[in-house]
């Protein structure tokens, strides 16, 4: 007799990737490359950031529409609030509905630079899912194979104007309370950060997946940059370590990309439900931590259906 095959039965793991939209005809060459290159890795969804105040509402709008009509992949779309009106981001929640996206990450966005909040605005991202709520409901009729699925940012280390972590934590319960689906986090440079998120939120009652957002750290120039844009510390030890490499590029990117693979995997094994890729519009970095972590994926049906059509 010969033994029947094993199964894998492990719990597959959500994938995605985050992009921007381009700023020129180059760089969109370039991203259209990268984002062939990640549809083959089928993830469940690519997000598309959005600018503080709407400042590149176009370009978003027509990456998110490219992402419809000419691929396979399902666009998350970012929408922040802080500058817009009630009214002006209705209209953009409708034009995103009526593009057929069914995933929003609502967020507020950078304060502009005196601080203030401009009257007539909404303040904080709960203001911005209770009204794509709202939104919905008005269009319900179209909603009946499904809901709009919104996610919202979380924050392993505190969030640079909250006064506590504890803080952090209620305000993502509210959300929660608003209508958030999931969250994905901001970046992080330990595992323990991510690991107290999910306990302290856990134990406070929030019940939606957290998904760690992971950077490819693939130079000290990007670690530097990525915390002066998040606020958050970067590691000493491995900016020492790549600091150390000196000139030679390929062995800094070597500890980066071994760096943020231990971190990813630290983050499954503290139980995250997926993993969501900060690709900075480049696909090597990405799916070289993803060829590291050999992550349990659900066979590709994007691709089968592809081939279908
Ligand atoms: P909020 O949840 O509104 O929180 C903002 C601040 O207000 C926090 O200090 C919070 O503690 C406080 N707060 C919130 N609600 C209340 C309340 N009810 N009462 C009192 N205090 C409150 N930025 C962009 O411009 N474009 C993007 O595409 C983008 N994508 C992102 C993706 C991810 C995964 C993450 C983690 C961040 C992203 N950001 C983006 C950055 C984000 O806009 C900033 O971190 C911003 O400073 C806060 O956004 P938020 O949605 O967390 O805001």
């Amino acid at each position: 007799l010969i033994d029947a095959p094993s199964t894998v039965t492990e719990a597959p793991v959500a994938l995605s990737y985050e992009l921007f939209p381009p700023r020129s005809d180059a760089a969109s060459v370039t991203l259209w490359k990268t984002i062939r290159e990640l549809e083959g890795t089928a993830p469940d969804y690519v997000s598309v950031t959005y600018g503080a105040s709407g400042s590149n509402h176009d370009t978003a709008l027509d990456l998110v529409d490219r992402l419809q009509l000419e691929t396979t992949l399902r666009p998350l779309a970012h929408l922040t609030c802080v500058g817009g009106t009630p009214e002006e981001l209705s209209t953009t929640v409708n034009e995103l509905l009526d593009r057929g996206v069914r995933g929003i990450l609502a967020l507020r966005g950078d304060k502009p630079r005196d601080g203030q909040v401009p009257a007539g605005s909404l303040r904080y991202a709960q203001d911005l899912i209770e009204l794509i709520r709202r939104v919905e409901l008005r269009r319900s009729a179209q909603f009946a194979a499904g809901k709009v699925a919104i996610g919202v940012a979380a924050y392993p280390t505190k969030h640079p104007e909250s006064p506590s972590e504890a803080h952090d934590i209620e305000v993502l319960l509210a959300k929660q309370r608003s209508g958030a689906d999931f969250a994905i986090t901001q970046v992080f440079f330990h595992a323990e950060q991510y690991a107290s998120l999910i306990h302290r939120a856990r134990r406070a009652g929030v019940t939606i997946p957290i998904i760690p957002g992971i950077m490819p750290l693939t130079s000290l120039r990007r670690i530097l940059k990525l915390s002066e844009l998040s606020g958050v510390a970067p590691d000493a030890t491995l900016v020492d370590r790549m600091r150390a490499a000196g000139d030679d590029g390929a062995l800094a990117r070597k500890i980066g990309v071994e760096a943020s693979v231990a971190l990813a995997q630290a983050a499954l094994d503290a139980g995250a439900p997926g993993l969501h890729l900060y690709t900075f519009n480049e696909h090597e970095s990405a799916l070289e931590v993803l060829a590291r972590l050999d992550l349990p994926r659900p066979s590709r049906p994007s691709l089968a259906r592809r081939q279908a059509n």
